[in-house]
């Protein structure tokens, strides 16, 4: 492979001529040594490597490490399920944390117990390896694949191949930036197209005169600092040609995106300066012919909620979706877990970007008794609202960008939420420890922001509020709004927000559809109304 961007180096940030030095994925023969030798042999380079074995230095570089484990489509089986289990506890103090991409994540690691956590991924088919760095990531999709009555087509065989084909693959192992895929036939955006890299979204078009079932092809989206929407490229993809787009689409970001400023380096910028007409000129330049447009079957969007007991495809059985407070469990849950989707359903778990999971193929008589299980008391199908629809980052606990610990406080804004307000309709909060929005803070419908302000002088943790975020029929990221919220007034703060759509919305009237009625400047006023003038300038 021809590597053009190193032909003129003058224009590479310092981490593109790391990897011009030293692949991500040769950090792999090393792992045996550092594993011998402890933490402090590993160079700094290295260190920055170690993401190519999903490995992230904890934010006290005190040795240990955050490891990411990929579950494409987010299915595991119950012996990968007791696998993960087994690392967890016997190296990773017992957590286990679902991400927003539906992957595993431990933390508590040490180089040591390296060899030995990639051994037990090994023999049961899972991975760590490009969960992370700057290579395509963990492809999500539909948690529901092959169960779902309103899937358009069963995409599970899909997503494997495009994982197996870029899984330790060399040729796009070093990519401008990460890279974030998602195929689904779910008609309800459960993986959230619009801030994927590039995302296959179901479509069917009648060609000659058969109506072929297939995909739209969106590209661009992401969201961090600077947030954008994937946009919608005038294309039609046959199941068979997905791979192709795929990796098309890929080999364009590693030959023509941005290798420079590192915070200008995703698809997203790339995209936003071509606009959808080039990038699929260049797409279909290394893709060959694809038929255009045909009509898109999307419906809305879920945002990968599933709770509850539902009715599959398959007459007669069941799928049962469980929260997972906050995506964090310990290693005997998942170990129990794997025990009751072996007893009641076919042994699979599936994990949700909305870092819950999925118990498939539970036949109806046997629900009851799946209900009735110890384990059910916690990790609920009908838990309360707010709790069941809190999203966190790991913050920083482990996360050496963090400003503030996420996951214990949206735990206890959702406790208080769910003492003081009764809401049919749910409110999703979700909270990201900075800006880099892990979290997914800037689709909720009420996003938290890890920040600082500064109360009579003294500096304090603080969340900024953003309002409205919405990836359904007319998607858009939520609006930030004025004012640093000190830690001890913000559940109280979301509380004076959520009465005021409670008490003026129209009937059946979504939150989103308030925000969008009522605009923000009403959130705004009612945010200055709660904390008082002199409050918020104390604190600006
Ligand atoms: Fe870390 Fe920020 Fe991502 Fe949270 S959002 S995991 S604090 S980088």
């Amino acid at each position: 492979m021809q590597r053009i961007w190193a032909q003129d180096t003058s224009n590479l940030n310092k981490h593109e001529l790391i990897k011009l030095k030293k692949d991500g994925l040769d950090i792999l023969d090393d792992l045996n040594n550092y594993s011998q030798q402890g933490f402090k042999a590993i160079n700094e380079e290295d260190l920055d490597l170690m993401k190519w074995a999903g490995l992230y230095s904890h934010k006290s570089a005190d040795g240990h490490f955050m490891m990411r484990v990929k579950i494409p489509g987010g299915i595991m089986s119950s012996t990968q399920a007791r696998t993960l289990a087994g690392i967890s506890q016997d190296f990773g103090r017992g957590l286990v944390d679902i991400t927003t991409r539906q992957a595993i994540q431990f933390h508590w690691l040490t180089v040591e117990n390296t060899p030995e956590i990639y051994k037990r991924l090994t023999d049961v088919g899972l991975s760590s390896v490009e969960a992370c760095g700057d290579c395509p990531r963990t492809v999500v999709g539909n948690p529901l694949h092959g169960i779902d009555p309103n899937e358009v087509l069963d995409a599970s065989q899909l997503v494997q191949q495009v994982y197996n084909f870029f899984q330790n693959n060399r040729e796009f192992s070093n990519l401008p930036r990460k890279y974030k895929i998602s195929i689904s036939g779910n008609q309800f955006n459960v993986n959230h197209a619009e801030i994927n890299d590039i995302a296959f979204t179901p479509a069917v078009k009648e060609i000659a005169g058969n109506k072929v079932k297939g995909f739209h092809v969106k590209v661009g989206g992401g969201l961090s600092t600077k947030p954008h929407l994937a946009q919608i490229l005038d294309i039609f993809v046959r199941p068979e040609e997905v791979l192709k787009v795929a990796v098309a689409s890929t080999t364009i970001f590693r030959d023509h995106g941005y290798r420079g400023l590192r915070s200008h380096n995703r698809l997203k910028f790339l995209v936003a300066d071509w606009g959808p007409e080039k990038f699929k000129e260049e797409l279909l330049k290394l893709a060959g012919p694809l038929a255009n447009r045909g009509e898109d079957l999307s419906k809305g969007w879920n945002a990968g909620y599933f709770y509850g007991v539902h009715q599959q495809k398959q007459p007669g059985l069941c799928y049962v979706g469980l929260s997972v407070p906050l995506g964090r469990m310990d290693a005997a849950e998942l170990d129990e877990l794997a025990r009751l989707a072996e007893k009641y359903g076919d042994g699979s778990i599936r994990t949700c970007n909305s870092q819950n999971i999925i118990i498939a193929n539970v036949p109806k008589a046997q629900v009851p008794s799946l209900l009735a299980e110890k384990l059910l008391q916690r990790l609920t199908p009908f838990a309360k609202t707010f709790l069941a629809h809190a999203v966190s980052c790991p913050g920083n606990q482990f996360c050496n960008k963090a400003v503030v610990e996420t996951k214990e406080r949206l735990r206890s804004i959702a406790e208080y939420l769910d003492q003081h307000i009764e809401i049919d309709i749910p409110i999703r909060i979700n909270a990201s420890g900075c800006p880099n929005s892990c979290g997914q803070h800037q689709i909720a419908d009420i996003g938290l922001q890890g920040s600082v302000t500064k109360i009579d002088g003294k500096r304090t943790d603080a969340f900024e509020i953003l309002i409205g975020g919405w990836l359904g029929n007319t998607p858009g990221f939520a609006t930030k709004l004025i004012g640093r919220i000190p830690d001890d007034n913000i559940a109280p703060a979301i509380a004076h927000l959520v009465n005021f759509y409670l008490n003026s919305r129209a009937e059946g009237e979504e939150f989103n559809q308030f925000v969008r009625r009522v605009g923000m400047e009403a959130f705004q006023e009612k945010l200055n109304q709660f904390l008082g003038t002199d409050k918020l300038q104390q604190m600006a």
